[in-house]
């Protein structure tokens, strides 16, 4: 691991959920399908990249209604990556990358992301949610066959087709369902990027099966179309990350002080 710290690889932690994904897909989507694409990426940027364990728990309270998922209140579960970046940097690793598998899991990865940085300015932290990246909002824009929005949400076209392309033998396709609410609004939809005005509550107040779009579109062929892609985007953001100078600023209650204009 010393040897590993010097060569100041990015360190690249999945995290996920256990949640339920309709009757179709198994209750470990979110886990398989981030853990997948960053053991892919990893390989693919051989030497400048370390891939960790997966964080496989992640903040659902709004599924409970649901059986079977597993939720870490929220301060815990920043408390706990924090505590996982910290670790790192204690190692000597300065580099991080959360790969978030899990929607609800955006604002709580990207916050402790930011606040390894502000603890360590020397350090990166970055997170991100795979797949909604420009580029990749685009190719989903441009091959999707489920109405937009609504169409990729959850356990959808795009989930369902991704973890065809993993494990084949464990999605139950002949259970698959097309399930889209009736959003009532201009402003609040769920789909991959969401709408701009985020209205959340119970996830059994928007869907009777726990689905959110289309999965009965979802194909093998598009989910290595879309896997590849993802995994071209975390192995772009390990390269950047790899490479990335840190920008660490200075305290401004110590000279040089800039001239009153
Ligand atoms: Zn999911």
């Amino acid at each position: 691991m010393a040897e590993w710290a010097q060569r100041d690889p990015v360190c690249v932690i999945p995290v996920a959920t256990l949640e339920d994904h309709g009757y179709h897909l198994p209750i470990d989507t979110d886990v398989v399908i981030a853990e997948t694409l960053a053991d892919l990426a990893v390989q693919r940027c051989e030497g400048r990249a370390l891939l960790l364990p997966t964080v496989t728990h992640g903040y659902t309270p709004h599924h409970m209604d649901f059986p079977g998922p597993i939720t870490i209140d929220w301060k815990t579960f920043v408390d706990g990556l924090l505590d996982i970046g910290r670790s790192l940097f204690r190692h000597r690793f300065s580099r991080i990358l959360f790969v978030n598998g899990h929607g609800s899991n955006v604002p709580l990865v990207e916050m402790a992301a930011r606040l390894l940085m502000v603890e360590r300015p020397e350090a990166t932290a970055a997170s991100f949610w795979y797949l909604s990246g420009p580029e990749s909002a685009e190719l989903l824009r441009s091959t999707r066959d489920s109405d937009s929005p609504g169409g990729m949400a959850h356990a959808c076209e795009l989930e369902t087709s991704l973890y065809l392309a993993i494990k084949p033998e464990l999605v139950q396709m002949g259970k698959a369902v097309r399930e889209i609410p009736d959003w009532g609004s201009e402003n609040v939809w769920m789909d991959w990027n969401d709408g701009p005005l985020s209205v959340k509550g119970a996830w059994s107040g928007w869907t009777e099966s726990g689905v959110m779009g289309d999965a009965t579109v979802a194909t093998v062929e598009k989910g290595r179309l879309w896997l590849d892609r993802a995994v071209a985007e975390i192995a772009g953001y390990i390269d950047e990350l790899a490479e990335r100078a840190p920008r660490p600023g200075r305290d401004h209650h110590e000279p040089p002080w800039e001239e009153p204009r």
